[in-house]
């Protein structure tokens, strides 16, 4: 029998963390409880998950539905786009079997990406090697999740480019069932004949829209600030999210966004995160002037999350004092500023 091999390469980066990686976690189970239902694709697909954020990692290896087990969707710093193509092409070369003289190998891979941001790497040269090696041996699928994704670069290596636009539950459960949808199709088309183009179920245009590559993503950083912290007992990372508030002053000379950030959520994070993470990501920073709010650590409870050392490490703190700095090793003394200083902003 021969093998339609899907890959649902997932963005896990720290903007994805919280309510969206859950809801893609029952997604991606819903997606493979739905196709379990359709022999076609019973017989003939093979999922395998990977997710990426500064590195990639596969979380589920090419399985057959039956054996399928969703994995857990960690959460990691970044989103390089590079990576995750070089990552992808490996297992496009190593997982696939080709077909040769004496037997069929598998039918044409279907891969859906996801993503929500713009690419922290540079991911050209990836691009490249995918456009002139790949580009005809995959069926890849893009989709923008958010209005904030960058999918500008992508438009080199896929045709199909859509943006996923629901905010709610209910039209989440709508876009994994186009996706299932599409899956069906493809297990049925090939099954068919011996065709080699990608036949996708018809967009829902409430919720997944034809991407206009001359309208850009919303930039991000106007929008929200994310920080990761580690806490000082446990040594486990954490996301706080800051929203900045909506206030403009316009004039018909200038537009000026003077809102400040308030915090959202803290959301604990797990080992993974390093793992997930390319290092040197904190390239930007944000000032503690514009920060409204300190929650208390998500993992051992201490009164403030947000506390900064020198080395640019930002950790959990109970109050004033001595304290012990997971970055860097050492013990400081704590004490509160009234001047304003930067702070290291992860980047999503
Ligand atoms: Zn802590
Ligand atoms: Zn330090």
């Amino acid at each position: 029998m021969r093998r339609l091999p899907i890959f649902i390469v997932a963005d896990v980066s720290e903007s994805m963390a919280g309510e969206a990686i859950m809801q893609l976690q029952d997604g991606i189970e819903l997606l493979v409880r739905t196709l379990r239902s359709d022999p076609y694709a019973l017989e003939t697909a093979y999922v395998s998950v990977i997710a990426f954020a500064g590195q990639a990692k596969t979380l589920s290896p090419l399985v057959e539905l039956p054996s399928f087990f969703p994995p857990r969707l960690p959460v990691g710093s970044g989103t390089a786009l590079g990576n995750v193509l070089e990552h992808l092409m490996h297992e496009i070369d190593t997982q696939i079997i080709r077909t040769t003289a004496e037997k069929k190998g598998d039918f044409k891979p279907l891969v859906f990406l996801m993503t929500d941001g713009r690419s922290t790497d540079d991911p050209s040269e990836a691009i490249k090697k995918w456009t002139r090696f790949y580009d005809t041996k995959v069926n890849l699928v893009v989709i923008g999740l958010g209005p904030y994704a960058n999918l500008e670069q992508l438009v080199m290596i896929s045709p199909h480019i859509l943006r996923f636009e629901g905010s709610d539950e209910q039209s989440f459960k709508k876009f994994i069932n186009w996706i299932s949808s599409s899956v069906s199709a493809q297990s049925r088309s090939v099954s068919a004949s011996e065709t080699t183009g990608v036949s996708l179920a018809k967009p829902d245009d409430e919720i997944l829209s034809k991407v206009d590559l001359n309208k850009n993503a919303v930039g991000q950083d106007e929008d929200f600030a994310l920080l990761v912290g580690k806490c000082q007992k446990r040594k486990l990372p954490y996301l706080m999210r800051f929203e900045r508030e909506k206030q403009h002053i316009q004039t018909s000379n200038f537009n000026l966004n003077i809102g400040k950030y308030h915090i959202t959520s803290v959301i604990p994070l797990t080992k993974e995160f390093d793992e997930l993470s390319a290092e040197g990501e904190y390239s930007q920073t944000i000032n503690s002037d514009y920060l409204v709010g300190n929650p208390s650590c998500p993992h051992c409870g201490a009164m403030f999350a947000l506390a900064t050392c020198a080395c640019g490490q930002i950790f959990c703190i109970q109050g004033e004092g001595v304290a012990h700095c997971p970055g860097c090793d050492r013990d400081i003394n704590m004490g509160y500023s009234d001047e304003s200083f930067d702070i290291n902003r992860s980047r999503g």
